[in-house]
């Protein structure tokens, strides 16, 4: 470590104006992400402000068909929720398989959405569910939020205070993990409102995108048999030492078969 001046405000206000004093300055949520990157020195922020002790960024609440959550909430709040369960039991499945205990235990919804890793699972689920990212500015839809690898449409100064997914009629989470991260090598989420499904890949590229060949399939008949002989280009996936680009399109087709059955 190296160092740096720790703040711990108690509002959104003096959180905004102490990270609008220093360029350099980073908000620290459940540190999952942060803290390691700062240990392998790829973040150096001059000033760390600690969300822990702002009020307004927790709670989870139903209002009408919107699932709200609020920013500070972890991973094992969310999974253990019964309003997330009865709402949307796919995306408290999905939360329940981030990472291990001690992760999720710290780890919170806004401190992952903000980060938009590659390979993280709330993105997918935000995409699908047509999420809006509520901060303490404006309102962001799901569809302008996730830019690219680890870019969001967050400006400087920015704070996210909530989350809010619509009730979907049906929904279904499936990934493969890597099985030395144990992060999504491929995650696929769907989600039926209306009559139009929408499902939305995390793993397999830069950043969370939605697939055309799957929506199509499942928008003639939401069922897994839909996709049989589905192919997805390998145009824009990743290729690396985990798996090539032809297995994680073969593998997206496999996780929304598994998802369109969960679901
Ligand atoms: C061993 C390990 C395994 C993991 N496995 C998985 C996994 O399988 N799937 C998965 O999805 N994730 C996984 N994670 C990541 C984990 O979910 C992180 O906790 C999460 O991505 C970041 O949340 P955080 O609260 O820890 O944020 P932090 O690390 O505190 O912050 C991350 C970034 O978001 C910014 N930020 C935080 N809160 C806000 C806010 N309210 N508004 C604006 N910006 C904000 C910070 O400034 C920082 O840039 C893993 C992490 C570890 C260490």
């Amino acid at each position: 470590m190296y160092p740096f001046n720790y703040h711990r405000p108690t509002s959104v206000r003096q959180a905004s104006a102490l990270l609008g004093k220093s360029e350099d300055a980073r908000l620290l949520a459940g540190g999952h992400s942060l803290l390691p990157m700062m240990k392998q020195r790829l973040a150096q922020p001059s000033d760390l402000i600690d969300l822990g002790l702002v009020e307004g960024l927790r709670g989870i609440e139903l209002k009408g068909r919107t699932l709200q959550i609020g920013a500070m909430m972890t991973h094992a709040e969310v999974a253990a929720s019964d309003v997330v369960r009865e709402a949307i039991p796919a995306l408290a499945e999905l939360v329940a398989s981030i990472g291990d205990p001690h992760v999720r235990h710290r780890g919170t919804i806004g401190g992952s959405v903000a980060n938009n890793d590659p390979n993280a699972d709330y993105p997918a689920a935000c995409l699908a569910l047509e999420a809006t990212i509520v901060t303490n500015r404006r309102r962001i839809d799901a569809d302008e939020f996730f830019v690219d690898m680890f870019e969001t449409a967050l400006e400087p100064g920015e704070i996210i205070t909530k989350i809010q997914f619509p009730v979907p009629r049906r929904a279904g989470y499936a990934k493969f993990r890597n099985p030395a991260s144990r992060y999504p090598l491929v995650g696929v989420f769907l989600a039926k409102r209306g009559g139009t499904v929408r499902a939305a890949v995390t793993g397999a590229a830069t950043c969370v995108f939605r697939c055309k060949e799957v929506e199509d399939a499942l928008n003639a008949r939401f069922a897994p048999k839909s996709l049989d002989g589905v192919t997805v280009p390998t145009d824009g996936l990743n290729s690396d030492m985990h798996a090539g680009a032809d297995y994680r399109a073969h593998l997206i087709v496999v996780m929304a078969k598994r998802a369109a059955s969960a679901a």
